[in-house]
């Protein structure tokens, strides 16, 4: 990080915890991967991270134009004359991902495509942020399933894994279902756990336990019997698509080594959400002495 500047003197203290928990991450996701992947993802991880801050904290005209400038290091390969530290980076990746696998195999544009997506929804979230009414459960899973970025974490992951399967079976819209549900189910938990942080905060608009709660006029139990419930659903459409894929594709397999490959690329779904969420249960910030949460006191 020091090599694009991105950490200096100034944000070390600031950024260095935060770095430390995302190569954690990183590596916990990514753990069947071999040293270079893992680099480029903690790498592609800090970015992530950074930007949504900045996107964050910015007003939109600015968060259009820093989206369009990464979009087209994605795109066109293509870095600015300005660039700056986190756009070296981010052309750095991309360009190592292309040294990597090539420019137009279908791995690496799916991961293109999935990520322009991710970043092309960053705007309407924050937008929607800042509107006055009742949110609905609907409206919030559609945009909030693309910002949990799962797709390109998932898209990511299979870059680095899938060395003997056809990624045509990837077009399938039954992998489509598995990245939805599993970005509902790591929206809820992030609802869940940083609930009490975002009310401390006064940013809890956007949260599903909060508007839920507020909605509905429900106690604390009710509104935690409530994500119970859309836990289960997600959880239970989540593993009948899962089990879909399986019994789809295992058949047309020729021998153990693609059938093992498949259950791997199946599996990457569970090891994004387990890394998720125990980082959740490890972040500081959402931790409390009197958390309603018992996983979360101090
Ligand atoms: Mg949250």
């Amino acid at each position: 990080m020091e090599k694009f500047g991105i950490l200096n003197d100034e944000n070390r203290e600031k950024y260095r915890p935060a770095f430390k928990g995302t190569s954690f991450f990183a590596r916990n996701m990514w753990s069947l991967a071999d040293n270079q992947a893992i680099v480029l993802g903690t790498q592609f991880c800090i970015f992530a991270q950074i930007f949504d801050d900045l996107i964050d904290s910015n007003e939109p005209e600015y968060g259009i134009k820093i989206i369009n400038r990464a979009i087209n290091i994605f795109k066109l390969g293509k870095l600015e004359d300005d660039p700056t530290p986190l756009e070296r980076n981010l052309f750095d990746i991309h360009q190592n991902l292309e040294i990597r696998i090539g420019d137009q195999h279908p791995l690496m544009n799916l991961f293109r495509n999935s990520f322009i997506d991710y970043f092309d929804n960053l705007i309407p979230w924050q937008c929607m942020k800042k509107l006055e009414g009742d949110m609905s459960m609907n409206l919030y899973y559609n945009i909030r399933r693309q910002n949990m970025g799962m797709e390109p974490t998932f898209s990511l992951g299979v870059l680095f894994t899938m060395k003997r399967l056809n990624p045509d079976i990837l077009l399938d819209p039954l992998w489509k279902s598995l990245s939805d549900y599993s970005g509902k189910i790591a929206a809820l938990y992030n609802d869940i756990f940083s609930y009490e942080k975002e009310l401390r905060e006064k940013d809890v608009r956007m949260n599903s336990f909060y508007f839920m709660k507020t909605q509905n006029n429900w106690s604390d139990q009710e509104c935690f019997d409530f994500m119970d419930k859309e836990l289960d659903n997600c959880f239970e459409q989540y593993i009948i698509h899962e089990n879909l894929i399986i019994q789809k594709f295992i058949p047309t397999l020729q021998n153990k080594e693609d059938e093992e490959e498949l259950y791997q690329i199946v599996g990457r779904f569970h090891l994004i959400l387990t890394s998720i969420i125990s980082m959740y249960l490890q972040k500081p910030s959402y931790k409390s002495q009197d958390s309603i949460f018992v996983e979360l006191r101090i």
